[in-house]
């Protein structure tokens, strides 16, 4: 065991504040990561409310993390010391069910052991999260990273990037598809990104007109303002896909109203209720589907690291110090952030 320094949670109504605790001692397969850069999730929010109930305290959040390898167990393949190392949202998963058979972590049937938030597997102890200096991790769950790319604005590509990498894939988005992307923060913006990466015509549907200016540069072809009623209409029957990023229960039937027959809006955003529920008819008529999609696998997420070193894509970040690590909250709150901030961990051995 070896003492770590982080940020934490004590309670759902609790600021975040400097926390010393335990890393678990390094295994044949585990690599020790110092973090170098940590980004910011809405989902550290939600987990540090107690939004999806059952948080655990003291909590130390963080699920995008890239760091260097200070240390190497015997059984170690994937890395030496020194390589770069990116971890995400899972450090464990029962590694035998038809889930994780097939490269799909994220729905492991056996219970996925998520980085903060969650428990190991063996021991039962808390797992704690990115907001700190250093992370022990099996190897299978950190992913290798390219030092071509800026790498403070790569470590949204841990959770953000493969949150929305892997429904576009899922549903085969590419050339001749026109993608809506609805809500522009750090998931939505790498969902553009993607998209058009993936060769798709891509509209951002966002609440913020203010956002239709860094259309282009994210790579959007065009914007539709969601709260604009004659334009959702004239749009109506008209996207071969949806990816639906909000964070908060919302009327999702404006949205399907877009979608043409036969259609999928994937929902990453909300994981409680959808508020009011869909209308029958919004999917009866059309035969319209809503569906749901989390994260992605080690595999889908190294794929990503991958095609992002090849694509030379990186997410819009805004860096931060860990001591301003609550006022970066407040205003992610309030849907103040271009796109995702991004803790220099570095800051975290300064005087608070
Ligand atoms: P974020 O940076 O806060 O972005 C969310 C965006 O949604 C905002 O920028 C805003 O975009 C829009 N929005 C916010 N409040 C809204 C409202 N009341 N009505 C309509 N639109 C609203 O959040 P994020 O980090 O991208 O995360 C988004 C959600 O995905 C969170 O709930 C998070 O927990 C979840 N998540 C899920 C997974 C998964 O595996 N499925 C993984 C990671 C995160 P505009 O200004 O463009 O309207
Ligand atoms: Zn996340
Ligand atoms: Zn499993």
């Amino acid at each position: 065991m070896s003492q770590a320094h982080g940020y934490a949670a004590h309670d759902k109504h609790a600021h975040l504040v400097p926390f010393s605790f335990e890393r678990r001692a390094p295994r044949a397969a585990d690599v020790v990561i110092d973090i170098l850069y940590s980004g910011v999730c809405h989902s550290d929010l939600h987990q540090a409310h107690d939004d999806w109930g059952g948080s655990i305290y003291p909590m130390v959040p963080g699920h995008e993390i890239i760091g260097r390898v200070i240390e190497v167990g015997s059984g170690v393949h994937k890395f030496k010391v020194g390589d770069l190392a990116g971890v995400g949202c899972l450090v464990d998963s029962c590694r035998h069910c038809a889930a994780c058979e097939e490269d799909l972590e994220q729905y492991c049937e056996g219970g996925l052991t998520v980085t903060y938030n969650g428990r190991e597997r063996d021991s039962g102890a808390p797992t704690y999260g990115g907001y700190s200096d250093f992370i022990v991790v099996d190897e299978h769950f950190a992913v290798k990273v390219s030092d071509q790319l800026d790498l403070k604005a790569v470590a949204p590509l841990l959770c953000a990037g493969i949150t929305t990498y892997s429904p576009l894939r899922h549903w085969k988005v590419g050339p001749g598809q026109k993608v809506g992307v609805i809500g522009l923060g750090g998931l939505g913006h790498m969902g553009v990104k993607f998209a058009k990466a993936m060769g798709a015509q891509v509209v951002m549907i966002t609440t913020s007109p203010d956002k239709g200016k860094d259309a282009q540069r994210l790579g959007a072809d065009a914007v539709l303002l969601s709260t604009d009623a004659d334009a959702m209409g004239a749009a109506a029957n008209s996207f071969d896909f949806l990816l639906n990023t909000i964070p908060v229960p919302h009327d999702i039937n404006p949205y399907l109203a877009l979608l043409r027959r036969d259609r999928t809006m994937a929902m990453v955003g909300v994981l409680t209720e959808l508020d009011p529920p869909p209308l029958g008819i919004g999917l009866i008529l059309g035969r319209k589907s809503v569906a749901g999609s989390a994260i992605g696998g080690l595999k889908e997420t190294q794929e990503m690291m991958d095609f992002c070193a090849e694509h030379n894509i990186v997410s819009d970040v805004e860096m931060i110090a860990i001591q301003d690590i609550n006022q970066a909250w407040d205003r992610l709150l309030k849907n103040d952030v271009k796109y995702r901030f991004v803790i220099d961990m570095a800051t975290l051995k300064q005087p608070s």
